[in-house]
């Protein structure tokens, strides 16, 4: 903290005894002169004013508040000052509600961590290849691998969606053994797509500082596909230019959002990434209405989390390779919406994140990730009580 401080230089002068900024809503707290006590800003609120340095009109000491807390974004509404040089206030700058105001340099350095990297980390797919990512996976999630995979080798059907990672570790390892790797086969396109994921997830959010946090859940029991969903998403939120947050588990006992969005007057929504098995089967053979009923029952079930007291919207999360499913998550949504909408006002969108249909290759000579394309899809709830922060088109 000490030594963010240090490096921001951004300064307000204060031009006269009264306070240079006014905060709303009215707070009543106050951000004071850390030499003689002099007020500096009324109605504080320490979210808002971030780095920024005041120098005192009556004893001249620069004071600076806080750096953002670590991984914590910015809203969408913040403006930043270069850290060069003063800035003359001569009466008091009313600072509206919701908006932030920072230093570049906080600014900058937070973004440079926060944000996600367009590209994953190079993948062979071989021996060598997989044992990297197993180490990988050991490293950021405290996993203990070995352990895992005996737990799967017993019997691995049962263990797939319990040990994930460990199952298409196994199912790839034997299929190189066997020198046979074909997509058609629908455990070798999971496995891949897990894999892969993992590896594009690892290497895109590892700077995040509460990347190792989050990616332990790629190692518990029956949490795999949740965790590559809640990276996935936010990555493909930020390609859609939104400023997402990864949410941590803050309040003991409670149940733990995924993401969020900041929205005005510092409030958020949240999104609750579900990725049941329903949504992850490979091929034609599922019964009829499989699909249906797993997006229906997810939307009944989310009233636990999604509610009143914690607006947001409700994100799932398919890896199954199967024609038109994405399509199909967009009629099942938009169908729930249509059944529950008018009642769950505090559900701003169902959205889905599913595998277009036509790409999945392994690319020649077995080298390099293979060729996968997540996609975003959703509806808005047009009767959200409040500013939807999801719009989609139509
Ligand atoms: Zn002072």
């Amino acid at each position: 903290m000490e030594s963010n401080q240090q490096s921001s230089t951004v300064r307000f002068v204060q031009g006269s005894a009264a306070p240079v900024f006014r905060g709303e809503p009215e707070s009543g707290l106050t951000f004071l002169c850390e030499q003689c006590g002099h007020v500096l800003i009324d109605h504080y609120l320490a979210e808002d004013y971030i780095a920024v340095g005041i120098q005192c009109f009556q004893c001249k000491h620069v004071s600076f508040t806080p750096d953002i807390e670590l991984g914590e974004i910015f809203s969408a509404r913040t403006m930043t000052f270069p850290d060069q040089g003063g800035y003359l206030i001569g009466g008091t700058v009313t600072k509206r509600a919701g908006l932030m105001i920072a230093s570049s340099a906080a600014f900058n350095a937070n973004i440079e961590m926060t944000t996600p990297a367009e590209a994953g980390i190079p993948f062979e797919l071989n021996f060598k290849g997989l044992d990297r990512l197993v180490e990988i996976y050991a490293e950021t999630t405290g996993g203990d691998f070995a352990a895992q995979r005996k737990i799967v080798e017993r019997s691995p059907a049962k263990f797939r969606h319990d040990l994930t990672f460990a199952w298409a570790i196994g199912i790839l390892r034997d299929r190189l053994a066997a020198n046979v790797l074909d997509v058609r086969d629908a455990d070798t396109c999971s496995a891949l797509i897990y894999i892969s994921t993992f590896g594009s997830i690892y290497g895109r959010w590892k700077r995040h500082p509460r990347f190792n946090l989050i990616a332990r859940g790629f190692a518990k029991p029956k949490s795999f596909l949740h965790t590559a969903g809640l990276f996935t998403t936010a990555f493909i939120m930020y390609q859609n230019a939104s400023i997402v947050g990864l949410a941590l588990e803050d309040r003991y006992g409670e149940p733990n959002p995924d993401l969020y969005v900041r929205g005005v007057q510092g409030s958020r929504t949240y999104l609750e990434v579900k990725a049941p098995q329903a949504l992850q089967t490979i091929g034609e053979a599922d019964p009829p209405g499989m699909v249906e009923s797993a997006v229906k029952q997810i939307v009944d079930r989310s009233k636990a989390q999604i509610n009143r007291n914690r607006v947001g919207g409700l994100v799932l999360f398919a890896t199954g390779f199967r024609k038109n499913l994405a399509n199909d998550m967009a009629r099942f949504s938009h169908n729930a919406l249509v059944r529950v909408g008018r009642q769950r006002t505090s559900l701003a969108a169902i959205m889905s994140i599913s595998l277009a249909d036509t790409k999945l290759t392994i690319p020649a000579g077995r080298n390099g990730m293979i060729e996968m394309d997540f996609r975003l899809g959703g509806v808005a709830n047009p009767h959200f009580a409040g500013d939807n922060p999801f719009k989609f088109e139509a």
